[in-house]
């Protein structure tokens, strides 16, 4: 992997529109409501941290910006666009955000790389040799070029990870969504995880990352995002937030993580 110089952080004061922008979004379950009017922007190049207790709406906030959830009231724009249920919607999420899962999610009977061809290929068009060219400098990327051939099954859990933040990478997505990316995996491959993370972090990626690894958060963020019950409760730089939260929730819960 290139070790190249982080990218620092955007200049949150320029006055460039944000690639995401969340306006008063509210989501229900039913009666339950998962996000509470929530305002949020992500600036291009921006890294953005998102913790909170179990419950507290991050996976409902993430997946409703790649409109995996449809919410109720309030506006979300990515790239300038309204999410909603036309087919410019759906074409700009497609085209825009890539996201990887607690779960990983891979198609357990195709090949790692036909796992990381077959978005290329079918979505986007292109021919089985430049999908396979493709698949194959992500691979590299996370390392794991020697694991084309086989099968999710055969991978360990940081390897089968790796590979679903290549094929999302395929797709040569703007902005990156990482739901608990490490939660179901075993502690010994973590951090080979947070390895390629940091690195795509490092090389300017707009990320939002669901993630309660405070060293990772320490080390990428530009900022962090506090939740609870359905609400951003605070949000800051990760120097302010871990060494003087303002509110008395995120201290408690820091206290429990940390
Ligand atoms: P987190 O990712 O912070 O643990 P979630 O966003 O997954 O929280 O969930 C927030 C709340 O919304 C939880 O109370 C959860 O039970 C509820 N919820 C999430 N998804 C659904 C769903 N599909 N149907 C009903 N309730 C849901
Ligand atoms: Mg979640």
């Amino acid at each position: 992997m290139t070790v190249a110089a982080p990218v620092p952080a955007p200049d949150h004061t320029a006055d460039t529109p944000p690639v995401i922008s969340m306006r008063d979004v509210s989501k229900y379950f039913d009666d339950f409501q998962a996000l509470k009017s929530v305002s949020f922007d992500v600036q291009k190049g921006e890294r953005v941290v998102v913790c909170g207790p179990s419950g507290s709406g991050k996976s409902t906030l993430i997946r409703c910006i790649n409109r995996l959830e449809a919410h109720e009231a309030g506006e979300i724009m990515v790239e300038g666009t309204t999410l909603d249920d036309t087919r410019a919607s759906l074409d700009q999420i497609r085209g825009a955000v890539g996201m990887v899962f607690q779960q990983f999610n891979l198609f357990p009977h195709l090949t790692v790389l036909q796992n990381l061809t077959l978005g290329p290929r079918r979505v986007l068009g292109l021919s089985e040799e430049e999908a396979r060219k493709r698949a194959m400098t992500y691979l590299e990327r996370v390392q794991i070029p020697d694991q084309a051939e086989k099968f999710p099954r055969q991978l360990s859990g940081g390897q089968q990870q790796r590979v679903a933040i290549a094929r999302s990478l395929c797709m040569e997505p703007r902005i990156m969504l990482f739901d608990e990316p490490t939660s179901a995996l075993d502690p010994e491959m973590i951090a080979e995880v947070l390895e390629v993370m940091t690195e795509l972090a490092d090389s300017g990626m707009t990320m939002i990352v669901v993630t309660h690894e405070m060293g990772f958060a320490r080390r990428v963020a530009d900022r962090m995002v506090f939740m609870d019950k359905g609400e951003i409760v605070e949000t800051g730089t990760p120097e302010a937030f871990f060494t003087a939260p303002k509110s008395q929730r995120c201290a408690t819960f820091l206290q429990q993580i940390l």
